[in-house]
């Protein structure tokens, strides 16, 4: 890359980033039955060609890149979140990585976070695989209450991904006796 100079220094445009293998720190994805229904009998060959970058800054969480669509995640949210929301948040990502496969935008600038197609698709079935693994409604309405959407925009979200606000889901157990 030519660097030109610029007031007597010289920058390089390029920020080389470190790409793992996904599967040298997340094992036994291929025989999780949400992550099958997105790769079928690819689903292992996919995994095995998946690539993970890690990055060290206190905020984010987890992502995928439209331009390669490899996964990013944040060492401290990979260390220090609860195992059960780094599990989801692996999942969710995984959906993306799909839609990354197929040729689909993964963001959407003029649509807000949850009215992307994309975060919608990845939500359902992240909130699928939380059910499977025994999550209650409230506990996935936790797990949905992100801190940069509003508390009009996380009742959106869940409804869209069946998962009852946590007043009405105890009514309805009452009801339900
Ligand atoms: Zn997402």
């Amino acid at each position: 890359m030519v660097e030109k100079p610029f007031h007597g220094v010289r920058i390089s445009r390029i920020g080389p980033t470190r790409l793992y293998p996904f599967t040298r720190f997340f094992r036994g994805f291929e025989k999780v039955p949400t992550v099958r229904a997105l790769f079928g009998k690819n689903t292992s060959r996919v995994l095995r060609a998946q690539k993970v970058e890690f990055f060290s800054a206190r905020f984010g969480y987890m992502g995928t890149s439209d331009v390669d669509g490899h996964l990013i995640i944040s060492s401290r949210h990979l260390k220090e979140s609860e195992l059960r929301t780094v599990y989801l948040d692996l999942v969710h990502e995984l959906c993306h990585v799909r839609q990354f496969r197929k040729g689909r935008p993964l963001f959407y600038p003029k649509l807000s976070y949850v009215d992307a197609p994309s975060e919608i698709e990845a939500y359902r079935l992240t909130v699928r695989e939380g059910r499977r693994i025994g999550m209650t409604d409230r506990e996935l309405w936790e797990y949905l209450r992100i801190e940069w959407i509003t508390p009009n925009e996380l009742r959106r979200l869940a409804r869209r991904c069946g998962v009852s606000p946590p007043g009405r889901s105890a009514r309805a157990k009452r009801r339900s006796r």
